[in-house]
């Protein structure tokens, strides 16, 4: 036996719509992590040195294996956590279908500037960095860790990818898809915990690319400055969404429901804070209970269920705390509420109002099936302030039939991203942006895929 295997733990992938285990998987440890950035190092200088088209070429083999494997993937991330199957397949075949024209876009961000001034041509290049450490969370399991692959890779750096330690299979198919189409070494992956994914940063990697909380991207940073490692950290929000009193209130109890419900809640850029103007509220208030009601929850693999469970014991318990909080502090529970007896780590969709500010419903990022409703006194100075009481800038969106207030309240809000009179974010090709404390850097768009890059100019007399 050798030392590695003396030393070797285990964690357990558990099924959160059971609490069985489904596989335990072992760790990573520190020299596991050296040895596999040391491996992309060697691989990556060659990767580099191609040109894009053929950077390309591979990437697009890449997606081709994840469309072969598209069922079995689905599976995986339904099974490891929770969210309906349906779900499931379209977060995979939402990334087989864009990432051709995620590739054009960062083919475009590549393109070397060239100018010319006072009788000298400056070339300037974009050169990868070296090596991208990519971890990711559980929320979006394949669709997260490609929207880091893909501008890594086509830049020209190698990666090694630490998924979560809750979609471990997940994470070594996606892996086996991208590996199997690069040269050896070019993608490398590492399993385990918030230990890997720290010893991760602490090696000699030249980048990392993170999403998940933003107390981990907080630990992320502190570590990465003593190299002065470059980051991109997509981080967590707590996203208002405003609605006047001459918005459509269908619309927007459509939007508020689905956006703070889809995926249990579990997303970074749920609609956590509702401000309702008073004049509207109550008509509101029974709009999205209307619409509440129809999302059930169960196991992803029952058909019709909208809900799968929440992805563990302890994401569950942090709900439930709020929620409770919350009902102490004053507000008015509408719908839900009761954490169901049995097995599975399962939260049904759950409606607040009135929770005070001193709630840690109303400050902390919730994560779960929840939704807040707040009323306010409908002036546009109010909204806007409401809004931006919070460290948070991802998300927002406002509804309103004015849409130059719209656009005004949106400009206002200090955020990455505003939807007015829709959702946020109607297009992939703009940076998704965590403004605040809700990121650093970019990713997605030409700003996003140039964070993968060091600019280099060249310049010679002509
Ligand atoms: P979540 O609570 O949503 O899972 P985390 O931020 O804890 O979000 O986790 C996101 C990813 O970061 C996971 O892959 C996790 O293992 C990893 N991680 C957790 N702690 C650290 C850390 N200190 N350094 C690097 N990665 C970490």
């Amino acid at each position: 036996m050798t030392m590695t295997e003396l030393t070797r733990s285990t964690f357990l992938d558990i099924d959160p719509a059971t609490g069985e285990t489904i596989a335990e998987i072992p760790i990573a440890d520190a020299n596991e992590v050296r040895d596999a950035v040391a491996k992309a190092q060697a691989a990556q200088a060659s990767w580099g040195a191609a040109t894009f088209d053929a950077r390309a070429a591979a990437l697009r083999a890449a997606i081709e294996n994840v469309r072969t494997r598209s069922e079995e993937l689905a599976e995986l991330v339904t099974r490891e956590m929770g969210k309906p199957i349906g779900d499931a397949r379209r977060e995979v075949a939402g990334c087989v279908d864009g990432a051709n024209e995620a590739l054009a876009e960062i083919g475009r961000a590549l393109e070397t500037e060239v100018i010319q001034e006072d009788g000298n041509e400056t070339r300037v290049e974009r050169h990868p960095l070296g090596v991208v450490a990519a971890i990711t969370p559980w929320n979006f399991p394949v669709l997260m860790p490609i929207e880091l692959f893909l501008p890594a890779l086509g830049a020209g750096n190698a990666v090694v990818f630490k998924p979560s330690e809750h979609v471990p299979l997940t994470g070594k198919a996606l892996a086996g898809c991208f590996a199997d189409a690069l040269p050896a070494g070019v993608f490398m992956t590492v399993l385990g915990a918030g230990a890997t994914g720290a010893d991760l940063v602490a090696a000699d990697v030249d980048m990392i690319g993170f999403v998940g909380s933003r107390a981990t991207g907080k630990r992320i940073m502190e570590s990465a400055s003593g190299g002065l490692k470059r980051l991109v950290l997509e981080l967590g929000g707590k996203d208002p969404l405003i609605v006047f009193d001459d918005a459509d209130l269908a619309a927007a109890a459509d939007c508020v429901v689905t956006h703070a419900l889809r995926n249990t809640g579990q997303v970074c850029c749920s609609v956590e804070r509702v401000f309702v103007a008073d004049s509207v509220a109550a008509e509101f208030e029974g709009l999205v209970l209307e619409r509440a009601k129809q999302w059930s929850h169960g196991n992803g693999f029952t058909d019709g269920v909208r809900m799968g469970p929440m992805v563990s014991g302890e994401q569950r318990a942090k709900v439930e705390a709020q929620v409770a909080d919350a009902v102490a502090c004053g507000a008015r529970l509408l719908m839900g509420g009761q954490t169901p007896a049995g097995e599975g780590y399962f939260y049904p969709a759950t409606v607040l109002a009135d929770a005070p500010d001193r709630a840690a419903l109303s400050r902390d990022e919730t994560f779960g099936p929840v939704i807040a409703l707040n009323r306010f006194g409908g002036d546009e100075g109010e909204a806007v302030r409401l809004a931006n009481d919070t460290p948070y800038g991802l998300g927002a969106n406002v509804y309103t039939r004015d849409l130059e207030r719209g656009r005004r309240v949106a400009r206002s809000i200090r955020s990455g991203q505003v939807g007015v009179n829709r959702y946020l974010a109607a297009t992939s090709k703009a940076p998704w942006v965590g403004a605040r404390q809700s990121g650093f850097g970019y990713l997605g768009g030409i700003d996003g895929a140039r964070q993968f890059t060091v600019p280099k100019s060249i310049s010679y007399p002509i």
